[in-house]
């Protein structure tokens, strides 16, 4: 190990900093972290032999997950900048995947990455418009029913971390394609269960929605917006016991009725942001169709009523697809999940402790020993006022800090 290696890895501590550990607040604990983990929460902590950084007037966050992003090319250095420092990627394709990978594997200054490959669709089926913008060929697909075990056993193969199913007949956008039948969503979702991992499911129409639930998925990766809620779908969603992840600043983009020039704008943020990506963020779709972000905003906030439980998530794919942004957009979506009826510390834990339970990633999400030191620390108090989450001083991914004036890329 060189010595830069091993200052950047010196143990530390945060002293005087609120700290939100993934679920409530904490005062008076100082947080001591070792070999890029979280070593202990303690009151008092002898600060000798360590650096101490002074967390006075701030709160100390866990490192936030993004569950639904499609990261390629600098994304996941974006990410992280907006301390972002999982993304959970719900598309690709296999050698996008390896690269974003490796370099998340060996570089601190990036944000990690789990990802689902390829997900599963039919040819034509979302998300073949995007061939040509995020995708340069055509990528693997499901023929049929008795095709959907070999697609699944590919992904599993190739290191899929969970599997990830489309079910979109064009309803929301207005736009008629081509989709999977549940007959193949079922089997696609019995052969990831067979292999140990999760299925989640793309749909935006409640009519995809009730689908995807059927076929047993164990989460769906937006809100449907082509209807507004009614009891009925709710309570469907929640006796399923599958969580969702809104997106609703894609949601609101897919509909036409938002862009993220708010956060693009915010002079926390702009200085940070590639000129290409604000140009994205102050952007929206115009697809037309019935949906809308009103519906979106309806169901989350029945969905959260009812008890179900709701995952931070933006959608952040490539320049080109517009509305969203890595890193940044997750800060838009935190407050439209407060405005959807959550307090800012159950939006709070929709970024960090509920997707690292749900998605499995034991080893973050929360700040507790034994845990990866992926840290966020922010002016003042985001559990009072979650705007404050973009206030950001620093951020450390593994115990190692970011330098925020020079990142990677
Ligand atoms: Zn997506």
């Amino acid at each position: 190990m060189s010595a830069t290696d091993r200052a950047s890895h010196a143990p530390f501590v945060v002293t005087g900093a609120r700290v939100f550990d993934g679920e409530r607040s904490l005062d008076g604990v100082d947080v001591l972290v070792e070999d890029g983990r979280v070593a202990a929460l303690v009151r008092g902590a002898g600060t000798e032999g360590r650096e101490t950084v002074d967390g006075t007037g701030a709160t100390l966050l866990p490192g936030l997950i993004d569950a639904h992003t499609h990261p390629t090319g600098d994304a996941l250095a974006l990410a992280l900048l907006f301390g972002v420092t999982t993304e959970l990627d719900m598309f690709t394709v296999p050698e996008r995947l390896g690269d974003q990978r490796t370099r998340a594997a060996a570089r601190d200054d990036l944000a990690d990455i789990r990802s689902a490959s390829t997900g599963a669709t039919v040819l034509g089926g979302h998300p073949s418009q995007l061939i040509g913008l995020s995708f340069r060929e055509q990528f693997p697909v499901v023929s049929g029913p008795a095709d959907a075990a070999r697609f699944v056993r590919e992904r599993v193969a190739e290191g899929a971390d969970f599997i990830k199913l489309l079910i979109d007949d064009g309803t929301a956008t207005g736009h008629p394609s081509p989709t999977l039948t549940e007959e193949t969503a079922r089997i696609v979702v019995a052969t990831a269960h067979e292999a140990g991992l999760l299925a989640v499911a793309h749909a935006t129409s409640r009519q995809n929605t009730l689908a995807a639930v059927r076929a047993g998925a164990d989460g769906l990766m937006h809100v449907f917006m082509d209807r507004p809620p009614d009891e009925e779908t709710t309570a469907r969603i929640r006796d399923a016991g599958v969580f969702v992840v809104p997106t609703l600043v894609t949601m609101g983009s897919m509909a036409g009725d938002l862009t993220g020039r708010s956060v693009a704008d915010d002079p926390r943020a702009r200085p940070l942001i590639p000129s290409g990506w604000h140009a994205n963020l102050c952007r929206c779709w115009q697809f037309g169709g019935p949906g809308s972000l009103r519906n979106a905003r309806d169901v989350t906030a029945a969905l959260h009523r009812a008890g179900v439980p709701l995952l931070a998530g933006t959608d952040a794919a490539d320049v080109g697809v517009l509305g969203t942004a890595h890193g940044v957009s997750l800060h838009q979506e935190l407050r439209l999940l407060v405005e959807c009826g959550l307090t800012p510390a159950e939006a709070l834990a929709a970024a960090t402790s509920v997707p690292a339970d749900r998605f499995r990633l034991p080893d973050r999400g929360r700040i507790a020993p034994g845990r990866q030191a992926d840290l966020l620390l922010v002016d003042d108090d985001p559990v009072t006022d979650i705007t404050r989450t973009l206030s950001i001083r620093e951020v450390w991914r593994r115990g190692r800090r970011l330098d925020r004036a020079a990142p990677g890329g």
